[in-house]
């Protein structure tokens, strides 16, 4: 056999053990990556993809970041966990690094965005019972995404998540995203009861949906004026994906709460409730808590991943290819009918087609291209904010080609 069988054969096997062993939850597409450097991944023929997809917006930093690398090494040389119950310097470092680059206020590490998200619906909980209200109201937005636990799933705005399980937890109500007059007319139908309003500044896997500096202003002034948290989920919008540190620095005020993940880790699991001052002792000692949440691999890995954005000037990249892509997604939709619309921010970007975007996004892969197909119609287009103008410009071209077919 010569090497190209060898491969072929072992990702087969590799097909094979995941389908009959894995539960069948994930629609895969049929290829396995077997190792990436920046903005390229590697396929068990060793052929080439540019990456447009970052694990669903996880890989901020591209693949295989020596400096990443190289905190991996010396932090698994020294200690992976020993348990919240003690102090760990590297959680310590993290969540000052949180605080002073978000907004006043206290951080829970998490393993995951749902658990910051569990985290966030606990808190609005607590705050509900520190304020005695009878039968508390969480907002939530239509079309919103915020996990698959019981509380993620209660929260989310999509039937297609929520259905086959019964019923959710009750006392929460969704509001049209971008609809001003609904949210106003939400507070005043449930006056006194809304405890908190969660939403993401951009909607994320309902295909890039960003909220409207108006709806964000008034869901500030509405959750201020009636005693209610506003929490940002940004666990996709965060970690630099829209050109800022967070979305909402760019809005002129901050959340309540927010909650993180996905890029946190650069790729290693961990997420972070952050808590504002004002509400920061809602949690008392022994009312939340986690077994490995930011454990001392995951924080350092974290820590790492935001001194790395605030050291290299990556921000200043994710603008400048921010417009590269803008530019060249605006020009194609002018030429192509098949695109109806061009939305988002940063390197934070959804195409929408008029045609199903998964048999897009398969050619694609077929040619080289990792994106991603949500909301049936829609390609996620969300590189590394490492990405290089060329390697940008030549997965541009290659989606290009796919839609030229289309
Ligand atoms: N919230 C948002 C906005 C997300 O995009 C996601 C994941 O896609 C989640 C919550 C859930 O995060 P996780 O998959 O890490 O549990």
């Amino acid at each position: 056999m010569n090497e190209t069988d060898i491969h072929k054969e072992l990702f087969e096997h590799t097909k094979e053990l995941a389908d009959h062993y894995l539960l069948n939850t994930y629609s895969r597409y049929n290829v396995a990556f077997r190792y990436g450097v920046n903005e390229l991944l590697f396929d068990f023929d060793n052929k080439q993809y540019i990456d447009f997809h970052c694990g669903v917006a996880v890989t901020n930093l591209g693949h295989a970041d020596p400096d990443i690398i190289e905190v991996v090494r010396s932090q698994a040389d020294k200690l992976f966990h020993t348990s919240n119950l003690f102090y760990s310097e590297e959680a310590a470092k993290l969540a000052e690094l949180l605080i002073l680059n978000s907004f006043p206020g206290k951080v829970f590490l998490t393993n995951s965005g749902t658990e910051a998200i569990e985290g966030a619906f606990k808190l609005a909980r607590k705050y509900a019972t520190s304020k005695s209200v009878v039968d508390p109201i969480i907002l939530s937005l239509e079309k919103s995404f915020h996990g698959r636990s019981v509380s993620g799933m209660s929260l989310t705005g999509q039937d297609k998540i929520r259905k086959g399980y019964g019923e959710l937890l009750k006392g929460i109500e969704f509001i049209e995203p971008n609809n001003d007059e609904a949210l106003v007319a939400a507070f005043e139908r449930y006056q006194g009861r809304i405890v908190a309003l969660i939403e993401e500044p951009i909607l994320g896997e309902s295909g890039i949906i960003p909220l409207s500096n108006s709806f964000l202003t008034l869901s500030r002034e509405l959750t201020a004026e009636n005693d209610a948290l506003l929490i940002f989920d940004e666990i996709q919008t965060g970690i630099g994906r829209t050109g800022t540190l967070f979305a909402f620095e760019t809005m002129g005020f901050s959340p309540d709460a927010m909650t993180l993940a996905k890029g946190l880790g650069s790729g290693f699991p961990i997420g972070a409730l952050i808590v504002g001052e004002k509400y920061q002792d809602l949690f008392t000692q022994g009312s939340h808590g986690s077994t490995f949440g930011g454990n001392h691999l995951a924080a350092a890995i974290a820590y790492e991943t935001i001194r790395i954005i605030q050291t290299r000037e990556i921000l200043n990249n994710v603008n400048l290819c921010s417009d590269i892509a803008f530019t060249r997604l605006n020009d194609m939709k002018e030429r192509y009918p098949v695109i109806s619309e061009v939305r988002g921010k940063g390197l934070h970007i959804g195409v929408v087609l008029k045609v199903p975007s998964r048999p897009i996004a398969e050619a694609c892969l077929a040619a080289g291209l990792v994106v991603n197909a949500t909301a049936d119609n829609v390609i996620r287009i969300m590189p590394p904010l490492t990405i290089s103008s060329d390697f940008l410009n030549q997965g541009l071209d290659i989606f290009e080609s796919v839609l030229k077919q289309n």
